[in-house]
């Protein structure tokens, strides 16, 4: 068994990278796949730890992009490694609009009352700062109960404080990813077109016209419905199938490495082997 979606510290994730290969090892994983939110940080300090345990590890990301007025995470792949310094610039370029959102989220917070500021938030994250790292501060400070109640009062799009990201065009990410050599997947597509079903066929159908060549049919949020659904979907336009947990260590404790909620979540290293093939 593999996983192919998994966030270290370097993102929102709360493993380290080094005990994030040591978590994929002692469950006996023959590969895993670091896809850490608009970094590639976490993978960069894993791969000397994976190579010294002759692991095999896989180079990814996850971006958040604008598709038909709505957001769309879109995982990238690049299984022959290092993606190149040119994508590492844009990807560095995303995190801008990632420091203004949470500029603005600030502003909101504040404006509620809220005693908090920019610099004790960024403490929480490392190559970036999320909303899980203004979740941490909110509980402590006793704002919200816990990381759940955060996001349900302050930092969830239909929060009190909800500040919109501004999101890269989806068709931008695609071929960014395409020029250094990736492969674009379109991740947890149940959280895609509201799990509106005849919606999410066409969009899927205008991706693949776009570029994108896989979708994540296993993911920890996807029912045996869903995963037959999104299997039906790759097989129509021809897409590859990618799977993974998206384990985010106690930021989603439910969540575990490989197996994902519950066990819900298997995915066979045959899935590996083809996304090689098409890299
Ligand atoms: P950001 O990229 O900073 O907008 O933060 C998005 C991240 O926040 C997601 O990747 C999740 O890890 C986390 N997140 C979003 N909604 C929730 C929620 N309701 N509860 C816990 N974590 C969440
Ligand atoms: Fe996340
Ligand atoms: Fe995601
Ligand atoms: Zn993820």
């Amino acid at each position: 068994m593999i996983d192919l979606h998994s966030h270290t510290d370097q993102s929102d994730g709360t493993f380290t990278p080094a005990e994030l290969i040591a978590e994929a090892r002692r469950i006996g994983l023959e590969a895993l796949a670091i896809t850490d939110h608009d970094t590639l940080a976490g993978y960069d300090l894993a791969l000397p730890i994976a190579q010294a345990a002759n692991f095999d590890l896989v180079c990814g990301v996850e971006l958040s992009t604008r598709f038909h007025g709505g957001s769309v995470h879109l995982l990238g792949y690049f299984p022959k490694g290092d993606p190149g310094p040119a994508f590492r610039s844009w990807l560095h370029s995303l995190l801008a609009s990632r420091r203004e959102r949470n500029s603005r989220l600030i502003e909101n917070l504040r404006a509620l009352g809220i005693d908090i500021n920019l610099d004790e938030v960024e403490r929480e994250g490392k190559s970036l700062t999320g909303r899980p790292h203004f979740a941490r501060v909110l509980v402590a400070k006793g704002y919200a109960r816990d990381l759940t109640h955060a996001f349900e009062e302050y930092l969830g799009e239909s929060s009190r404080a909800f500040a919109q990201r501004q999101e890269v065009p989806i068709a931008e990410a695609i071929a960014h990813l395409r020029n250094a050599g990736g492969i674009a997947s379109m991740a947890h597509p149940a959280r895609v077109a509201k799990n509106h079903w005849e919606t999410l066929n066409v969009w899927v159908g205008e991706l693949a016209g776009l570029g994108m060549q896989a979708i994540e049919v296993h993911h920890s949020d996807h029912s045996p419905e869903g995963v037959a659904y999104y299997s039906s979907l790759a097989e129509r336009y021809g897409l590859t199938i990618t799977g993974g947990s998206d384990f985010h260590g106690g930021n989603k404790p439910q969540i575990r490495l490989g197996t994902g909620r519950n066990g819900n979540v298997q995915v066979p290293v045959e899935l590996l082997h083809r996304l090689r093939s098409l890299a």
